[in-house]
């Protein structure tokens, strides 16, 4: 496809005249170019607990795009991008929101917010308050007519049963240990389509800039550490509940945190080899630009290009283990990229997806969650423990 590559706010990305790569160009040249006004201040949603009072505000544009932050609004607070609703539950989802009392919620964000505590709340009781105030002048229901609308108790109970789960992660369950995105960058590399470096064309053509890339890459999976929803995942798999975690991600962060059972999908970035020869080969010898010691073929880390084949084995052993379970948990992809986002489809028992934003394959799944990944796997950790103990 012919295109221009544009670059922005950290991110680059594909513009053809018909692309939504179109529409975000447009967008951002408005905003950098102040065309786009923001217009003032709104309160989102006001909380208050034992330690204050946790304010989220935010801003439209004449477009009616938004961006929101919490707190005062401070530099360096502000939500990066202009979406078209503010997902403020996802700002909240850093604070222990769940210990304090609503106070006050946007008019027109009130049934949003409502679903969004919906899907974060493992007892349905704590609801109240938040009826309350999304619906005030509304008779307060029975709190159990919300128990078959919230995901996290009854997806704790099918967990607490499950003894064959499979769980398949993305870039999101990553993000939350540090790990950008690989298809944001920032950066030396924000002007290039990270695409157009990771395939084997690159590597053989350009090997200087092949290595600088994958060399950034390395330096910072050495600062990065599992978050709590890598050990939970680990845990489960302790106690007879996961059989397998399959990934898309590179970074060994399921293995670091102790799961036994995990089919990487795209390779690791952990160890390297022999593009010619398939000889295992050390990290060092690809960062140092040395050849292979077998046949003098380019040392290259063991994971997948753009363009490559996925890893036969590992492919096969997760659609098997995916087929067999009773229960699939997808976390963190948005299920863009095929043909993993295949393997939902699949599975023949329950499935569930934990995620940061809506995904076009949402409807096919028995339990949608929208909110950090780490937080909420503590939460169904906490739940299945209730269950079990
Ligand atoms: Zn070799």
């Amino acid at each position: 496809m012919k295109g221009i590559l544009a670059a922005g706010e950290g991110r680059s990305w594909l513009v053809t005249p018909r692309n939504e790569g179109y529409q975000r160009l447009k967008d951002y040249i408005l905003v950098k170019s102040r065309k786009v006004k923001a217009m003032a201040k709104e309160t989102l949603l006001r909380v208050e607990g034992s330690s204050g009072i946790i304010t989220l505000s935010g801003e439209r544009d004449e477009r009616g795009k938004w961006r929101w932050w919490v707190g005062g609004g401070g530099a360096g607070e502000e939500s990066r991008e202009w979406t078209d609703w503010p997902d403020v539950m996802l700002a909240l989802d850093e604070e222990p929101w769940e210990e304090y009392a609503p106070i006050e919620v946007h008019p027109e964000f009130r049934s949003k917010i409502w679903g969004a505590v919906l899907q974060r709340t493992a007892d349905p009781a704590g609801l109240i308050p938040w009826f309350r105030v999304c619906f005030p002048g509304d008779p307060v229901p029975d709190p159990r007519v919300w128990e078959e609308k919230c995901p996290l108790p009854r997806l704790a109970e099918a967990i607490a049963r499950a003894r064959d789960a499979v769980v398949l992660t993305g870039a999101g369950m990553s993000t939350e240990s540090g790990i950008p995105d690989f298809r944001s960058s920032t950066g030396l590399w924000r002007n290039i389509d990270p695409r157009r470096v990771a395939t084997v064309e690159a590597m053989e053509t350009n090997p200087d800039l092949f290595r600088r890339f994958y060399g950034e890459r390395l330096r910072n999976l050495a600062d990065v550490r599992p978050h709590a929803g890598h050990y939970v995942l680990a845990e489960w798999a302790k106690q007879g509940i996961i059989r397998a975690v399959v990934t898309q991600n590179v970074d060994g962060l399921h293995h670091q945190a102790g799961s036994p059972e995990v089919y990487e999908l795209h390779g690791t970035l952990r160890t390297a080899r022999c593009h010619r020869c398939d000889n295992p080969a050390d990290l060092e010898d690809f960062i140092e630009g040395r050849p292979c010691g077998v046949c003098g073929g380019p040392v290259r880390p063991n994971i997948v290009l753009f363009g490559e084949l996925l890893p036969e084995e590992v492919w096969d052993q997760a659609i098997e283990a995916i087929r067999a379970s009773s229960l699939l948990l997808v976390i963190g992809t948005s299920l863009e990229v095929y043909p993993v986002n295949q393997l939902p489809m699949l599975a023949t028992g329950r499935k569930a997806i934990i995620n940061g934003s809506e995904t076009e394959w949402d409807h096919r799944f028995h339990q949608v969650i929208h909110a950090k990944i780490g937080k909420t796997l503590t939460k169904l950790d906490q739940l299945v423990k209730g269950m079990n103990g």
